[in-house]
Parts: structure tokens; C-alpha cells; sequence
């Protein structure tokens, strides 16, 4: 039966499964359980909230092994990394868990006209739509905070990834989640779009490509609704003269294939100052040699197939075109000969400033190189994109790193590391990356309305 919610393994792209989209009437009732949800949940402990939590973190720890092996078979990635990208979301449930109630007290406000607290109070129901390269930490995100202050939610998951999803409902239910807290949808993208004219639901949050968070979020204009994008980067990692050659050249080869480069945080171009860069690519090119592409359930594996055919095939076109503007292509370039969605692992140099991949996202395992000057160059280049999203500054000199990482114009710089996830840590961008925060305890108040009360 035709369904465009279904499971494609991108290692054998073969159809494992699939699901039929929700009509009006599933729907509405979904959106009817959300809200007479909110009700009850909204007033309940921060006790029973915590419980929760921690149980879903539990349960995903102990079934960590089984849901790596889904989102495997789902979207491709190797499987060791897939129960690493479980054991974060159980810390980030934990993280909320045990921290909401604090972030969430009462927080008295200094006044010389009497005195005054702010209240945080949930808004309601969320809409949150999400990307499947990350199929349970992506999810995972809106719902901790968001549960754990009190909203309750609806989650559109990407089509590509229904297993998860609906695998992620199923844990809030084991758990002992009220009906209603946590819904799953199975609607496309567009549909979900124009859920949000929904009086009965008060907020969305999506991450994904521009022009999905462009359409929900003129939505949520229209309806004046709070709204939270993350989209997509092309986040730059400058390596300056004076950094340890080796360990910059390693983690950006490593940073860069990760999840075969389908990472919003991506190093996606690589900038290096002129004295160091002959060495350094050397060095990438000894990295490239160690890259190990095939069965992503095989531990040996480090480059897993990216999550479809049109996903290879979008980001050959992508270097293609960067090619046929004047880009070198130094190594890959080209499917991998063999079953499966694999791309070889590419690297891009002598891309000029009228180059469409100068500006554009490659979602795939493209390293982008660039030489520059000096700093100033290399700080300039870094923000010559709409993007803004994270960064990493390599130097011996954490001064010096620190002076370069204020000026780049992103949401996260992180110095002689890759841009990584962190519960305490938030996680976002500016420009065209989007706004609003996730994780930290800035992510917990996204969407609570922070209510002025003035007391006698
Ligand atoms: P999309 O942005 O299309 O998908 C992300 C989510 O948004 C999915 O749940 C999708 O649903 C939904 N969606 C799509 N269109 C709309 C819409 N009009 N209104 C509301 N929701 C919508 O990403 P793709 O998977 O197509 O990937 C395309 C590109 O997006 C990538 O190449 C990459 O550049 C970027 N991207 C960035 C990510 C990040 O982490 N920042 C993650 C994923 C993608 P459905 O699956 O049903 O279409």
C-alpha cells in the first residue's frame, strides 16, 4: 500500500515497513487528548512529572542496543553511534528531570513599588516537528523540557522515520504517561503546517531545512503563536598558525563524516591559515585514507550510508555543480559502487565566493577547505554565509581562540573541540539558523508564559 510514512533501509534500500498517514478525524482527536491533557497535566506535581521523566530515561537506556538497531534501519547511521545518540537523550531526559522543578520556581523580582515574582506557566500544547538524523535525540529535545514544564505534546516526526517515532510513544505510555501527554502523528510535512491555525495549539518548535521552518514558522506568525527554529549551518572550523596541526586535521575529518556529514552542527567548511594549510591537508588526506564505508551494524564501519537514495543523490548534484563552477574535487566525489546509499567521502577545495557551494548547506560527507590570510580573513570568511548556527576555533593560544570565537556571529563556538551536545549546554543559532534555545535551562523556558504577578 502507498504510504509516504514508511521505512526505506538506506543500506539495502529496501522498504521495511509502513504506515498510513492519520486522517482529519485521528487527528482531531489527537489534538482533543493533547489538550484535555494540558488540563490536568499543567496542575500536576513536579513530583509525578520527574517520575516520569526519569522512567523514560530508564527505559531507553535498558533498550538502548534495540532502539540503536531501529534508527539504524531506519536512517542508516552506524549503530554504535545510534545507541551513543540514545544513552544522550535518556541524560537529557534525566538532565530536565532533575533540574525542571528548580528552573521553574517561583523567581522573585526586585521592585521599589512593592514586591512581585514571576510565575512560569506552561502555554499548552506544542507542536514539535522534527528531522530524522537524529531520530530519538531530535524528538527528545522539545519533549524533556517541555513535558517536564507542564505542556504536553504533539510530535510530527520525519516521514522517513516512523519506527522511532512511534517507538518513542510507546516509552512515554510504558513509563505511565497520562493520555495525551505525548502523541505521536503520522502526517506529512505540509499538513503539519497547517495544524498550527489550531486554536488548541498554542506553540510550535521544528527543526529541519529553511524552507520547512519558513513555512511553519509564517504560520505561527499568522496565528501569533511562540515559534523555535533550528535550521540548517555551514558551521566553519578555523584552524589558526599556532594549533596542534594533527589533532585539528583528526577532529575535523572526524567531526565532518560523523553521521555521514548529515549533521546540522557540521564542520562544513574547514578554514585554515595560509602558513599551516599544505600540512594540514596532507594530513586530512592521511584521515581520508582510514574512512571505512559498509554495513553500519558492523562495529568496524566508520562511514554509514547517508538516510536515502535522494539524499546521495542530491548531494552529488551539490558537488557536481561546485565542480562545474570551478571547484576542485581532490578526492571522492561519486556514489560508492555497492549496494545501499553510500557516498565517497569528499573533499572540495578552490571554492571561490561565486561558487554555489560557497553558500549553500551540503548535507553529506563533502569536506569544504578553504585557506585564508590571517584571521581577520578567516574570521570574515567564517561569517560570509546566512548561517549561523555553531563553530570551533583551533590554537595553542585559548586567548587568542577565545578573541576569534566572539566574532564569529553563530549561536556556539566551541575552542579546539567540534561544536558537540551537552544537556547542561544550549543549543541553537542566529541568522538564518534559526532562534529560540534547546537543552540548558534556557530550553525549559521557551515555551512557559513568564507571568508577572505583584503582590501587596
Ligand atoms: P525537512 O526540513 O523537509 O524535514 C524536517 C521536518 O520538517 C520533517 O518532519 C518534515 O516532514 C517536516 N516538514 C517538511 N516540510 C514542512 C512544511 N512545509 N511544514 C512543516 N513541516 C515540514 O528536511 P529534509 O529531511 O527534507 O532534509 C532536507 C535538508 O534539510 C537537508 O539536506 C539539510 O540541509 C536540512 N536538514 C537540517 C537538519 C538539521 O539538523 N538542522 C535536519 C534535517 C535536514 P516530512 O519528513 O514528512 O517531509
Amino acid at each position: 500500500k502507498e504510504s509516504s510514512v514508511k521505512t526505506v533501509n538506506p543500506f539495502t534500500n529496501k522498504t521495511t515497513k509502513q504506515f498510513d498517514i492519520m486522517d482529519d478525524a485521528v487527528l482531531d482527536t489527537k489534538i482533543q487528548n493533547a489538550d484535555d491533557a494540558f488540563k490536568l497535566w499543567k496542575k500536576s506535581a513536579f513530583s509525578d512529572r520527574k517520575n516520569l521523566l526519569k522512567k523514560v530515561a530508564n527505559i531507553m537506556r535498558e533498550r538502548k542496543v534495540e532502539l540503536g538497531a531501529l534508527v539504524t534501519l531506519e536512517m542508516g547511521k552506524l549503530h554504535k553511534d545510534a545507541i551513543a545518540e540514545v544513552e544522550i537523550s535518556a541524560n537529557i531526559f534525566d538532565y530536565y528531570a532533575d533540574n525542571g522543578e528548580k528552573f521553574l520556581a517561583d523567581q522573585p523580582l526586585e521592585t521599589p513599588i512593592g514586591s512581585a515574582f514571576l510565575s512560569y506557566e506552561p502555554l499548552g500544547v506544542l507542536l514539535s516537528v522534527q528531522p530524522w538524523n537524529f531520530p530519538f535525540y531530535q524528538i527528545t529535545r522539545s519533549a524533556a523540557p517541555n513535558v517536564m514544564a507542564g505542556n504536553t505534546i504533539l510530535m510530527k516526526h520525519a516521514s522517513n522515520v516512523p519506527q522511532c517515532a512511534e517507538e518513542m510513544e510507546n516509552i512515554f505510555k510504558e513509563a505511565g504517561a497520562p493520555k495525551g501527554v505525548y502523541q505521536n502523528l503520522f502526517i506529512p510535512g505540509k499538513k503539519a503546517s497547517e495544524l498550527v491555525a489550531d486554536k488548541r495549539i498554542k506553540a510550535v518548535t521544528l527543526t529541519g531545512s529553511e524552507p520547512a521552518g519558513s513555512a511553519i514558522a509564517a504560520e505561527a506568525g499568522k496565528y501569533i503563536k511562540k515559534s523555535t527554529l533550528e535550521l540548517g549551518g555551514s558551521d566553519a572550523f578555523i584552524v589558526l598558525d599556532d594549533a596542534n596541526i594533527q589533532e585539528a586535521a583528526t577532529a575535523a575529518v572526524i567531526g565532518r563524516m560523523w553521521n555521514s556529514g548529515q549533521v546540522c552542527t557540521s564542520p562544513k567548511r574547514i578554514i585554515v591559515e595560509e602558513a599551516i594549510a599544505d600540512t594540514f591537508l596532507e594530513k586530512v588526506k592521511e584521515e581520508f585514507k582510514k574512512i571505512k564505508a559498509g554495513d553500519p551494524m558492523d562495529p568496524e564501519t566508520t562511514l554509514a550510508p547517508l538516510s536515502s537514495e535522494k539524499a546521495v543523490e542530491n548531494v552529488i548534484k551539490q558537488v557536481e555543480k561546485a565542480a562545474k563552477e570551478g571547484a576542485t574535487i581532490v578526492l571522492g566525489g561519486k556514489r560508492i559502487d555497492r549496494e545501499g546509499a553510500f557516498m565517497e567521502p569528499t573533499l572540495l577545495t578552490n571554492i571561490t565566493p561565486d561558487n554555489s557551494a560557497y553558500n549553500e548547506e551540503i548535507f553529506g560527507p563533502v569536506f569544504m577547505f578553504y585557506r585564508v590570510k590571517n584571521e581577520e580573513e578567516a574570521i570574515q570568511l567564517a561569517n560570509a554565509t546566512d548561517f549561523g548556527l555553531g563553530g570551533s576555533v583551533f590554537s595553542g593560544n585559548e586567548k587568542r581562540a577565545q578573541n576569534v570565537a566572539r566574532q564569529i556571529v553563530t549561536g556556539m563556538v566551541y575552542i579546539n573541540h567540534l561544536t558537540g551536545i551537552s544537556p547542561e549546554l544550549p543549543f541553537g543559532g542566529t541568522k538564518g539558523s534559526g532562534y529560540g534555545r534547546e537543552q540548558s535551562p534556557a530550553g525549559i523556558y521557551e515555551f512557559v508564559n513568564p507571568k508577572l504577578i505583584r503582590t501587596t
